[in-house]
């Protein structure tokens, strides 16, 4: 297990389907250039405007499942009837060079990550209600009416993984959400464990 005292942030964002998760990384990447957005690999059909090694890497089935067998996933899941997963050497290589990496992932997926990466910071994004987050799915309109009716059928499911988070933003305006997402970083960058390095090295100027 790596350890990441000292090493970059692990920041791990997840929550329903159609929350607006995409939507606020997409505010937290200009309001963080400092921050490594993860790229996953799925199975499902690319969406209009998607693209291959920007959005997602899209592999077939067996491509996938390859990956798998050569350990090549931080974590992996089957979300909705397709595989997801977090490329591992990637991630890891940015942490150790300090780097802040930001996962946007599925609950599955956090659950797998918490297990090997306690140090990391899990922060679920809530809808402001069930009826809104409907009308989200609904208005993405990029999912067939089946993919749209089996990740509603999911959502009771997902607000109940709740607890195994560390903070929970609600995503009513997407300016705010990617805000409490950005002070929720900075604070957990001035936590007193992540930065015994500086403090040791601080002390001993200080001594001498
Ligand atoms: P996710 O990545 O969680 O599946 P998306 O980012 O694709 O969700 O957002 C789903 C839909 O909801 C999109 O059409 C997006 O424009 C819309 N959306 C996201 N956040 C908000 C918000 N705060 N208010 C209104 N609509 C939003
Ligand atoms: P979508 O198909 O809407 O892009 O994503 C479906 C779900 O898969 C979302 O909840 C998204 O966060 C999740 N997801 C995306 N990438 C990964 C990944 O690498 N691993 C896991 N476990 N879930 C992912």
């Amino acid at each position: 297990m790596l350890s990441l005292a000292n090493k970059g942030l692990l920041v791990v964002l997840s929550g329903p389907s159609g929350v607006g998760k995409g939507t606020v990384c997409s505010f937290l990447k200009s309001m963080n250039p400092g921050i490594n957005f993860s790229i996953s690999a799925t199975t499902r059909e690319a969406r209009a405007q998607e693209q291959n090694g920007v959005n997602y890497y899209f592999l077939s089935k067996d491509e996938f499942i390859n990956k798998i067998d050569r350990n090549e996933f931080l974590e992996w899941a089957e979300v909705y009837g397709n595989f997801y997963g977090t490329p591992k050497a990637v991630v890891e290589e940015q942490l150790v060079q300090g780097k802040d990496v930001l996962l946007e992932i599925d609950i599955q997926g956090a659950c797998k990550v918490k297990e090997s990466y306690p140090e990391g910071v899990f922060i679920f994004l809530l809808p402001p209600s069930k009826e809104e987050l409907r009308k989200r799915i609904l208005g993405r309109a990029a999912d067939s009416p089946e993919t749209i009716k089996k990740r509603l059928s999911c959502v009771d499911e997902e607000l109940a993984a709740i607890n195994n988070y560390h903070y929970v933003v609600v995503n009513d305006r997407v300016e705010q959400a990617a805000d409490k997402v950005t002070a929720i970083i900075k604070a957990e960058k001035c936590r007193l464990s992540r930065n015994q390095d500086m403090l040791l090295n601080r002390r001993r100027s200080i001594i001498d």
